[in-house]
């Protein structure tokens, strides 16, 4: 999945330049390992003074997002705990001033109303496996035919001789 976010490992995300974000999510335990599409807010929180102001949001306390495309579409932690952070580098292209969202999923009841659940595509294996029983059954239709034709064949010359 091409739009799916890229997670970078530590050391990337440290590299990547921009504002570091934090936003949190509210999820059921249901959800777990499934893709999550969440729609951020216009202002997001700076992760490293969580709203006090530092150098880094330039004593903004957090960032102001520009344009309309905030969304963002992420694979659930397999396994939910009470609370999980995902680090997304670059989670609105290169031109946002954030270069890292930090995605706080908290387990709950009720999910944020800021979150949907991406449905799961059909399963292609099962769909492989139809198509495989499908031709498997036209080959063995095509080789009955064959060996009646020969049969047939072998028949006939058997009552002319
Ligand atoms: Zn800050």
């Amino acid at each position: 999945m091409a739009d799916l976010a890229r997670v970078f490992d530590e050391g990337d995300l440290d590299r990547i330049a921009g504002g570091r974000a934090s936003f949190e999510i509210t999820v059921p335990a249901p959800w777990a390992d499934r893709t999550c599409e969440v729609a951020v807010p216009r202002r997001l929180a700076c992760a490293l003074c969580e709203g006090g102001g530092c150098d880094a949001c330039e004593r903004r306390g957090g960032y102001r997002l520009e344009g309309t495309e905030r969304r963002v579409t992420v694979r659930l932690p397999s396994v939910l705990g009470g609370r999980t952070r995902i680090r997304i580098g670059r989670p609105f292209g290169a031109d946002s001033v954030i270069g890292v969202l930090l995605l706080d999923v908290v387990l709950g009841e009720e999910p944020s109303a800021s979150c949907s659940v991406v449905p799961e595509p059909e399963q292609p294996l099962a769909r492989a496996s139809e198509q495989t029983t499908a031709r498997n059954r036209a080959v063995f239709a095509a080789v009955a035919t064959l060996v009646l034709v020969v049969l047939l064949i072998f028949l006939i010359r058997g009552v002319v001789d």
